[in-house]
């Protein structure tokens, strides 16, 4: 292994931008991918994701910055790049005619270095349906081929674009179990997401993107912990708290009194959830007013989001 190969950085981007026309979908991206991580890129439709994981796949060329994936300048030979890394690709990219074990077959013969189909298959427990076409499979089903069929080459750096979209829960954690096993079996995964809850069990770090810029970097834990008031504390009570005695609690921020349906409710944010509980507790024992519910939340991801750009990531 040369010192590049050793590089602990398998995607080095510097100062990325991407026009289209009028359009700036990069609008000056820098980030680095360490070896054997799973890197996330969260942001709203439009914000640059997949142009991107283009510029990084070789499939797309900046009009400005450098990409260096795997040690190679990807602009001056995507085709080395291309070899060593995994896309995955939408269902609806792979023949509809040839089985299974076909079409990994037919991937891995433009590939020197391959893995045989019924290996792959086995992973993500296909391999009864080796003879099947892909669209005799359900959602979930595709879901795992379309992963496997990015890893015919045994790449060393994979791109998932989206893998648990449109999937039910159990679905979606199969798939989180797959893409786990496969960065525990030494390659680098980067992977686009829609989903907070994804981001946040799944990756290691996570990228937010935001009008073709980079607008956040760190783990799902850093990223939250970033915040002022990372969680949020409800009580409820069958009788009120002093208004003033909550806005006073040393601590709590965005205070909100209501009357809901199942009672009193309070609810804040705090940095320090346990000292705001311990104060809110007391408070509500020198009111003499009971407590009947107290919960702490961490903050999410779509909290870090809002935060940092004023605006929600989904929906
Ligand atoms: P989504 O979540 O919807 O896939 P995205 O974050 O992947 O969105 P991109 O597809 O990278 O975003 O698009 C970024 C911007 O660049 C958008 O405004 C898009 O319309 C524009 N764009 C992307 N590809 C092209 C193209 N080939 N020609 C012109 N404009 C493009």
């Amino acid at each position: 292994m040369d010192a590049q190969t050793a590089s602990t950085f398998v995607i080095e981007a510097h100062n990325l931008v991407k026009r289209y026309g009028d359009v700036t979908a990069l609008a000056g991206v820098s980030a680095e991918v360490q070896r054997g991580e799973i890197f996330g890129i969260l942001g709203p439709n439009g914000a640059g994701k997949t142009t991107l994981v283009e510029v990084l796949e070789g499939l797309t060329r900046p009009t400005e910055g450098t990409a260096r994936v795997l040690g190679v300048e990807v602009t001056q030979d995507p085709v080395a790049v291309k070899a060593r890394i995994g896309v995955q690709l939408q269902a609806a990219s792979y023949h509809q005619f040839l089985t299974l074990r076909e079409i990994l077959e037919l991937f891995g013969s433009f590939y020197p270095k391959r893995i045989p189909a019924m290996e792959l298959l086995e992973r993500v427990h296909l391999a009864e349906r080796a003879g099947a076409r892909i669209g005799t499979l359900s959602g979930g089903m595709k879901q795992r081929f379309s992963i496997v069929a990015a890893l015919v080459n045994d790449p060393e750096l994979v791109f998932f674009d989206e893998p648990t979209a449109g999937l039910d829960p159990d679905a979606r954690l199969d798939l989180w179990e797959i893409v786990r096993q496969v960065r525990d079996a030494g390659a680098t995964v980067v992977l686009t997401t829609h989903y907070m809850e994804e981001a946040q069990a799944l990756c290691d770090r996570v990228a937010f993107m935001n009008a073709g810029k980079m607008v956040a970097l760190d783990t799902p834990a850093g990223l939250i912990r970033s915040l002022n008031a990372p969680y949020r504390v409800m009580a409820t009570s069958a009788t009120p708290l002093s208004e003033a005695g909550v806005r006073g609690l040393p601590g709590a921020a965005e205070v909100e009194v209501a009357l809901g349906a199942d009672g009193h409710i309070v609810r804040l944010r705090a940095q320090d959830a346990p000292a705001v509980t311990a104060a809110l507790t007391a408070l509500a024992d020198r009111e003499g007013v009971r407590l009947v519910d107290l919960a702490v939340q961490p903050a999410s991801l779509e909290d870090v989001f809002m935060n940092i750009t004023g605006r929600k990531l989904s929906g």
